[in-house]
């Protein structure tokens, strides 16, 4: 694992010049896609440089929504698959599923003893998604506190977020100092690091990028397959015919390649776009291509890891011990404070 007083860098990057001890976590929706890739995993594999990290494939965040109890464990291996595949390395940071941390659950109903109602019914991620059904099930109110508890079992001192999710995150740190105040200084209120991706959005150019919409390209994806899916991609709609002139800044085909096709060739694509001299078809091709070649490595990764399942297995095992050791730490603290040590005041 890193050591954090080795940290040094990170200016210009979001990234905590000092060091910190990050936690994220990601549910799991199977392989990950590249809004997944651009938005979290990049940055969390830079972040393992230099500070201690926590990642977390978190399956009790995924309850709140529709799911499927006998396609969940697979889903969960396939996000790991992605995680290793990525770079994210077991050696350096701690890799694990909330579920084996059963400390998760424990820290979040006591955490319910200071969360403030109010907050978690202004949360716009529950307005909107509680505003889609008929019956809302508490968990989709207290969804912000497993959060919570999620970072605050380790005592993170930092969380990278989409900005989508800040709004939890200064829910934790209302949460980190209500418990505070009431039961004596214990948690830091862990500060945002902002993805640099900014919002990323699906192939439909439309909404954000999520497998739940169809509107994603695996990041395991066999070249075929990428190109089966980025040649649906919805681009300049003004751009009727092959030689009309096009508009890059409001084509999403071209924002992705900003991030995966080389810097020197994207003048050129911005270029031929503006002219009407290269039709969308062969822009996406190019478009397509990078991205295949950007995860070359990891699709051979991803296939050792697959032919090697005990492997994964194994690392998250190891994940979720370590990870516990940690936990087990802090919930012994929090239930001495808030006076649930009774049986440890035995007299002999
Ligand atoms: Fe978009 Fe490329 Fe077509 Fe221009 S040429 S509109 S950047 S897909």
């Amino acid at each position: 694992m890193a050591d954090p007083k080795t940290a040094k860098k990170g200016a210009g990057t979001g990234e905590p010049e000092t060091a910190s001890r990050v936690f994220s976590g990601m549910q799991p929706s199977g392989e990950a896609h590249l809004g997944n890739y651009l938005g979290a995993l990049r940055q969390w594999v830079r972040l393992q440089d230099d500070h201690e990290c926590f990642f977390c494939i978190v399956d009790q965040h995924a309850i709140t929504g529709e799911f499927s109890p006998e396609e969940l464990p697979a889903r969960v291996f396939d996000l790991a698959v992605s995680f290793l595949a990525v770079g994210l390395d077991p050696e350096r940071s701690t890799i694990f599923v909330q579920s084996d941390v059963a400390e998760h659950t424990e820290l979040a109903w006591l955490l319910n003893a200071v969360a403030p109602v109010g907050e978690l019914e202004r949360m716009t991620q529950y307005k909107d998604k509680s505003a889609r059904l008929e019956s809302i099930p508490a968990g989709l109110l207290n969804y912000p506190i497993l959060q919570a508890a999620d970072i605050l079992l380790y005592q993170a001192t930092a969380v990278p977020v989409g900005e989508d999710q800040l709004q939890h995150l200064e829910l934790t740190r209302e949460i980190a100092r209500r418990w505070n105040g009431r039961f004596g200084q214990l948690f830091p209120e862990p500060r945002p690091i902002l993805s640099d991706a900014g919002r990323i959005l699906g192939l439909d150019g439309n909404a954000k990028m999520s497998k739940s919409l169809g509107n994603t390209v695996g990041i395991l994806a066999e070249p075929e397959q990428v190109w089966d899916r980025v040649r649906t991609a919805v681009t300049d709609p003004q751009r009727v015919r092959r030689d009309d002139p096009g508009r890059p800044e409001v084509c999403n085909v071209f924002s992705l390649h900003k991030h995966f096709t080389e810097p020197d060739r994207i003048p050129d694509i911005a270029g031929q776009c503006r002219a009407g001299t290269r039709g969308c078809v062969e822009c996406k091709k190019i478009l397509s291509d990078s991205i295949a070649d950007h995860f070359a490595e990891a699709r051979a990764r991803a296939a050792e890891l697959r032919d090697d399942p005990r492997e994964v297995y194994r690392i998250l095992e190891e994940g979720a011990e370590r990870a516990r050791q940690e936990a087990r730490s802090t919930i012994r603290q929090v239930r001495e404070r808030m006076g649930m040590d009774w049986a440890s005041r035995r007299p002999d």
